[in-house]
């Protein structure tokens, strides 16, 4: 077995550096916590990184400093990303580059390009293993997130379909007729920029998200996509299909085909 050596023992290990990550992790400096490391399978921010290009951040951006409070897309104690970006609705790349500025200017231990296989606790410490190393801690924060570890089996045939967090630009796809599965923030920020480019969307939720009047934003759609809904090219290329839960998915003769549970079926094109 690897011995592990004094510089590889940690209080405190982060598996990721997206926002949980750097976020906890200044929390540790502010607790007087010195002995920790972040662990990032690739960069810090590379969740919000490999975004679609067009998708921004739904919540905005503003920080009413007179009163103390922070910015809504604040990830630490008097850190805001409206003063270093100076935008309101960042891109995912753009708030990657903030989520690495905040981390170089605290000056996080990070360990990029290092990514995470085992963790065990034979004993009263955790042994991380990564492809090269053993490092062993007392305490272990999963902030390692989901976008990466999307649900690819929802349905039948969702194998077929493509998962918005593998699409690096809607812009550059190719058709120009989209069904669209799930009519939520991800959903409709898909639809809103492919009618931007004048392509025929369908959309299909087994709810209806757009006319929820919960004012529970894990429910309701954002007024910044609602917002957008009202673009005139919006309602020009998008139909909506509300309450209409997918069943299935098969590829016919070279066409999408969509099958509803109430037995509606539709076709498109596009292939990915
Ligand atoms: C399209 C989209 C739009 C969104 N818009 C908003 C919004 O407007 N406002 C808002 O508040 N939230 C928004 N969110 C949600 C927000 O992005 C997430 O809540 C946030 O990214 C979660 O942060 P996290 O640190 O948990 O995960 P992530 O940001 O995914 O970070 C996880 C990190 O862990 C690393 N990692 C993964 N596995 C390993 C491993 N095995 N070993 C080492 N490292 C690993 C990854 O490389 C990554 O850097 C949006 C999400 C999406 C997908």
């Amino acid at each position: 077995m690897k011995t592990i050596g004094n510089k590889d023992r940690f209080d405190v290990v982060v598996i990721g550096g997206g926002a949980a990550g750097v976020g906890v992790s200044i929390a540790l400096r502010h607790a007087g916590i010195e002995n920790f490391t972040i662990l990032e399978r690739a960069t810090i921010g590379a969740s919000f990184a490999s975004w679609p290009a067009e998708t921004r951040f739904i919540t905005p951006s503003f920080p009413t400093n007179s009163i103390g409070m922070l910015d809504l897309n604040s990830i630490a104690i008097g850190v805001s990303p409206a003063f270093s970006l100076e935008v309101e609705h960042p891109t995912g790349a753009e708030y990657a580059s903030h989520l690495r500025g905040v981390a170089h200017f605290f000056e996080l231990p990070v360990r990029q390009e290092t990514t995470v296989h085992r963790i065990t606790k034979p004993d009263s410490n955790f042994r991380i293993d990564t492809e090269d190393e053993t490092l062993q801690a007392k305490h272990v924060i999963w902030a390692a997130g989901e976008f990466q570890y999307p649900q690819l089996s929802g349905f039948p045939g969702s194998e077929l379909c493509r998962h918005t967090a593998t699409v690096p630009s809607y812009e550059d796809l190719d058709g120009d007729d989209f069904i669209i599965i799930g009519g939520y923030e991800s959903g409709i920020d898909a639809a809103y920029h492919l009618s931007s480019h004048d392509r025929r969307v369908r959309v299909f939720d087994k709810n209806c998200p757009w006319e929820d009047e919960s004012s529970d934003p894990s429910v309701a759609l954002s007024t910044y996509s609602l917002e957008r809904m009202r673009e005139e090219w919006f309602e020009e290329h998008v139909e909506l299909f509300p309450h209409t839960p997918i069943e299935s998915v098969k590829m016919v003769g070279g066409q999408y085909e969509v099958k509803a549970l109430d037995g509606r079926t539709v076709q498109a094109s596009y292939r990915p």
